[in-house]
């Protein structure tokens, strides 16, 4: 007797749909507080397209991230925002508790290693796009091999800063309330394209291949995409999402 194979249920419709729907949401901004609540903002995101790529990526940098802001004794942003150095205490292996402890001269903290992240355009494309990465600077000065920490980056296409109508910075830190804010947009090719594998993204107008840019409107005062070629609103080949996550810097 020959069994019936049952048909594939197009089950992945509605599913693709509700993607679609949220990638309308072009640059949604995620605002957090602290770690704490910085959390709960990623699983709100995570639960509504939980396969997209762009989400890691962000998910990936903030939570590498979390850890050496936590332990930094120092943060300097420089004034392109594209970078920032956090700067541990030093430590040295102590035998007796069998791990690394913080040195101190006359019961003060050292300055150990200096940690950087900083954004770095992909010339290769002629696009406005890149990778953050992640390098470890000794006290001697020596360099370990930067790490590339999140990819598809685009600071040029961050939110617009309301006040100043400039795109926000990647890195900015408040020394007043000593938080450190990141800023990352990134890009992620729409689901209906069959893959969820990390293409490479050219975001560009695709009547004249013109770059994006934010227009401030009464309706989205922190800026709608915009070609700088015809100047018409897009409907871009990939979706935007921004991420931007506040750390506390509490040791400075
Ligand atoms: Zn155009």
């Amino acid at each position: 007797m020959k069994a019936r194979t049952p048909r594939i249920r197009r089950s992945r419709l509605g599913a693709t749909l509700a993607e679609g729907i949220v990638a309308m949401f072009i640059g949604t901004l995620f605002l957090s507080v602290l770690p704490a609540f910085y959390q709960t903002s990623l699983k709100v995101w995570q639960r509504e397209t939980s396969e997209l790529q762009v989400t890691q990526t962000a998910d990936f940098l903030l939570k590498r991230m979390e850890e050496d802001v936590r332990n930094a004794r120092s943060v300097y942003v420089s004034s392109s925002g594209l970078e920032v150095v956090l700067t541990l205490p030093l430590q040295a292996y102590d035998s007796e508790l069998g791990r690394e402890v913080n040195v101190l001269a006359d019961g003060w903290l050292v300055n150990g290693d200096q940690v950087e992240y900083y954004f770095v355009l992909n010339t290769a494309t002629s696009s406005t796009e890149g990778a953050i990465y992640r390098r470890v600077v000794d006290p001697d000065g020596a360099a370990d091999t930067a790490v590339v920490i999140a990819d598809h980056v685009q600071p040029t296409i961050n939110p617009l800063d309301t006040s100043t109508t400039a795109p926000l910075p990647v890195f900015s830190f408040d020394s007043v309330h000593r938080t450190l804010t990141v800023t990352i947009t990134a890009a992620q090719p729409k689901p209906s394209s069959g893959t969820f594998a990390p293409t490479h993204m050219l975001l560009k107008c695709a009547r004249d291949s013109g770059q994006l840019y934010r227009v401030p409107t009464d309706e989205n005062p922190d800026g709608e995409l915009r070609c700088s070629a015809c100047g018409e609103q897009l409907e871009t080949s990939g979706e935007i999402v921004t991420h931007q996550t506040q750390f506390l810097v509490r040791n400075q």
